[in-house]
């Protein structure tokens, strides 16, 4: 691998962490899970409530823009037809990067330089929520931040990279 191919990002893992839960999840029996353990079914919605803003589905999604339009005083309803953290969100691996699905370069392609290298720091942004979610809510979940790196295969991608350092 050529260096200067190599750049070097944040990242939030715990790769020691990784290794405990490697063994620890083929014996976790799944009710174990935090979010089946706090799956506390609120009350059906029987009658007729006014918002502000309603937000179907009580994953990271949800949950996250209902606190953002509460935290701006609006009246918030989230509607979930299960419980929180039933979807894909109670599942996940707990791995939070401040990265997306599409690489910068790809981001970039799709929508031009600089509207690309606003999404990538969008989606970056979210990690903050959740930081700042755990301080401010003083969540004890062994929250650390790692170091990672992101190796760009082609020349553009590079390119993509510089552009946004
Ligand atoms: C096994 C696994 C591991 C993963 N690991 C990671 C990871 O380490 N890091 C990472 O960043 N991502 C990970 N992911 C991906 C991540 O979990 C998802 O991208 C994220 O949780 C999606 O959140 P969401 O709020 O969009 O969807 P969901 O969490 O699926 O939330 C959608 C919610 O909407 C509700 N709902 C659906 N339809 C309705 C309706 N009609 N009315 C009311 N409610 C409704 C559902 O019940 C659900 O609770 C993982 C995913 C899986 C499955």
């Amino acid at each position: 691998m050529d260096e200067e191919m190599i750049l070097f990002w944040i990242i939030f893992v715990n790769m020691k962490k990784k290794e405990k839960i490697m063994k620890v999840i083929p014996v976790l029996p799944q009710d174990q899970v935090f979010w089946y353990l706090n799956n506390n079914l609120a009350a059906p919605l029987m009658h007729d409530i006014t918002a502000d803003v309603v937000v179907v589905g009580g994953g990271m999604a949800g949950l996250t823009t209902a606190q953002q339009f509460h935290d701006k005083g609006c009246k918030v309803v989230l509607i979930e037809k299960n419980y929180c953290g039933a979807g894909a969100s109670g599942k996940s691996s707990g791995f939070i990067t401040p990265d997306s699905e599409l690489s910068l370069f790809e981001l970039m392609r799709l929508f031009g330089k600089d509207t690309g290298k606003k999404i990538w720091k969008l989606i970056g942004s979210g990690v903050d929520i959740i930081e700042n979610n755990i301080k401010n809510y003083q969540i004890d979940c062994d929250y650390q931040k790692q170091d990672t790196l992101i190796l760009a295969n082609s020349a553009p991608k590079r390119c993509a990279f510089c552009y946004w350092l």
